[in-house]
C-alpha cells in the first residue's frame, strides 16, 4: 500500500493504515522525528534555526526569531552539556547531582565551554564571577557559540576575563539552579508524564529562553544514538521576525501564587500577561483551588473503591458546582482575559471530564474535555498537554458514539471524530514534527477506539 505525504487521517483507511504501519519503514524528517527521538535514537548534529541571541530591554539576554517562523518549525537541537546521574530523581536530588556533574565537566572542559558556563545567569554572583556578568560579554560569548553550533566555524574572537576558580561550588550551584531543566518523557499509552525517565540537564543555548507563563516555544527531549540527551525546540505558534522566544519553566496550570513560588528558584517574579491578569484575583483563586481540590480528592477516593454510578453522578454535580464558582469569578474580568484566568483550573475541568465519563454522562465529559483542550491550546500551545487533551476529547467522543445505538447517532458524528483526530495530529506535528504516520505510530493503541467508533458510525 502506497502511503503518500498527505495526512493519513484525512481518509477513511485508518484500519488499513494501522496494519500497514507494522511493516512499513517510517519516512524520516532528516534524522529527527518522534520515531527517531523515542526509539532507536537520533544521529544528532547541533542545529540552530532562525534564532539569534540579543540583549532585550529590561529582560537581559534572550533569543529572538531572525525571520517569520511557522508553528512547528524546528528552532534548536542541542545536546546536554551535563546531566544528573540518576533517572527519575526528584528535583531536590537532581540539582546536587547536576552541580556535581558540572564541577567535573569544568575540571577538564575547553576554555570556550568554561566561558559559556560562567556567562550563564546565576542568582548570586560570587567573587571571581562578576566580570562574567557583563551583558555585552555574555552576548558575544553566546553569539559565538550559536555560530559554532550552526556551521562549525570558530566565529569572532571574544576577549575573556580571568576564569573563576573551578571549585566555586556556590556559584556553580547558583548557575545550575537558575539554568537547569528536567527532561520530559510522555507515555504514549497513558498520555501521562513519566517521571521515572526524567533527568536534570544543562543546555547552553536553551538556557537563553526566558520564561513566560504563556510559552511560544515547545520543547521535547530524546536520546542520541550514543545515549546522550537531546533537547528539541520548535515554534509553538506562528511568530513574526524579532519576536522573543519564551518557554514556561514551571507546570503551567497552577495559580499565579504557586507559579511565582516555584519561580523563586530562578530568582525572579514573573509579571507576564497571564500573571498580570491573575494577580488581582489571586486570593479568590487560592480559595477556589482549595475547594476544587477537596471535590477532586473525593472523586479519587470514589474511583479507588469503585463507587456506584449514582455516587459518581453526585460527585460530578459537586465538581460542576465548584467550577461554576470559577466561571462566575472569572466574569469580573474582560471577556478576553477570562480564558487566561480560567486556565489555572484546567485540572478541575479534567477532573469533571473524568468523573462525567465514569458516570456515563458523556455530553458533560465532552464539554469539559473541550474546555481543557481550548485552555491548554491557549496557554501551552503545541505542548504535550494540548496534544493529550485533543486525544482525550476525541476518545471521549468515540466512547460517546459507541454508547449510542447507531440509529440515534448524530449525522455528523463521523465527521466530528475525524476532525478531532486531525486536530490531535496537527498538535502532534507541531510538537514533534515527523508527519501523520508518526502520529499513527505513536498513538496506535489509542486509535483502536476511534476505529471501532468510525465503524460503528458506518453501520447507521
Ligand atoms: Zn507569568
Amino acid at each position: 500500500m502506497q502511503l503518500g505525504a498527505r495526512s493519513a487521517l484525512h481518509d477513511d483507511r485508518v484500519a488499513a493504515l494501522l496494519t500497514a504501519l507494522a511493516s512499513a519503514p517510517l519516512k524520516r524528517e532528516p534524522d529527527l522525528d518522534w520515531a527517531g527521538l523515542y526509539s532507536s535514537g537520533i544521529q544528532c548534529s547541533p542545529y540552530v534555526g532562525p534564532v539569534e541571541a540579543r540583549l532585550l530591554e529590561g529582560r537581559g539576554l534572550g533569543l529572538v526569531t531572525s525571520r517569520p517562523v511557522q508553528a512547528g518549525e524546528l528552532l534548536l537541537l542541542e545536546e546536554a552539556w551535563a546531566t544528573s546521574r540518576s533517572c527519575g530523581a526528584a528535583s531536590s536530588a537532581a540539582l546536587p547531582e547536576l552541580t556535581e556533574a558540572c564541577m567535573q565537566k569544568l575540571a577538564s572542559a575547553q576554555i570556550n565551554e568554561q566561558a559559556l558556563f560562567w556567562s550563564l545567569h546565576g542568582q548570586a554572583s560570587a567573587s571571581g564571577t562578576k566580570a562574567w556578568q557583563n551583558p555585552q560579554l555574555r552576548l558575544a560569548i553566546f553569539q559565538k557559540y550559536l555560530c559554532q553550533m550552526n556551521d562549525g566555524s570558530e566565529g569572532t574572537d571574544v576577549k575573556l576575563p580571568a576564569l573563576p576558580d573551578r571549585q566555586l561550588r556556590n556559584s556553580v550551584t547558583s548557575i545550575v539552579a537558575s539554568n537547569s531543566r528536567r527532561s520530559e518523557t510522555w507515555n504514549s499509552l497513558t498520555l501521562l508524564l513519566d517521571e521515572t525517565q526524567a533527568l536534570g540537564g544543562l543546555w547552553f543555548a536553551a538556557s537563553l529562553f526566558n520564561h513566560s507563563c504563556c510559552a511560544n516555544v515547545t520543547l521535547s527531549y530524546g536520546w542520541s544514538k550514543d545515549r546522550r540527551i537531546i533537547l528539541v525546540a520548535r515554534a509553538a505558534v506562528d511568530l513574526a521576525q524579532d519576536e522573543e522566544l519564551m518557554d514556561t519553566y514551571v507546570y503551567p496550570f497552577e495559580t499565579v501564587v504557586e507559579r511565582r513560588r516555584r519561580l523563586q528558584t530562578y530568582g525572579f517574579c514573573c509579571s507576564c500577561n497571564r500573571c498580570s491578569v491573575e494577580a488581582p484575583l489571586a486570593a479568590e483563586a487560592g480559595k477556589l483551588a482549595d475547594l476544587l481540590e477537596v471535590e477532586l480528592q473525593s472523586l479519587s477516593a470514589l474511583r479507588g473503591r469503585g463507587g456506584k454510578a449514582s455516587e459518581m453522578t453526585e460527585v460530578v454535580g459537586r465538581i460542576r458546582k465548584a467550577l461554576n464558582k470559577v466561571c462566575t469569578t472569572a466574569q469580573q474580568l474582560s471577556p478576553s482575559e477570562q480564558p487566561l484566568w480560567r486556565a489555572q483550573f484546567v485540572w478541575g475541568f479534567h477532573g469533571l471530564a473524568m468523573a462525567a465519563q465514569d458516570a456515563g454522562i458523556f455530553q458533560q465529559a465532552v464539554e469539559a474535555f473541550q474546555t481543557c483542550t481550548d485552555l491548554a491550546a491557549l496557554i501551552a500551545p503545541s505542548s504535550e498537554y494540548e496534544l493529550k487533551y485533543h486525544m482525550m476529547l476525541t476518545q471521549c467522543r468515540a466512547r460517546q458514539a459507541l454508547s449510542t445505538p447507531p440509529r440515534s447517532l448524530a449525522k455528523d458524528t463521523a465527521t466530528v471524530l475525524k476532525e478531532g483526530l486531525r486536530r490531535a495530529e496537527e498538535a502532534h506535528n507541531r510538537h514533534y514534527g515527523g508527519g501523520g504516520r508518526h502520529f499513527l505510530s505513536r498513538m496506535q493503541k489509542r486509535l483502536q477506539d476511534f476505529h471501532a467508533a468510525l465503524r460503528h458510525c458506518a453501520t447507521r
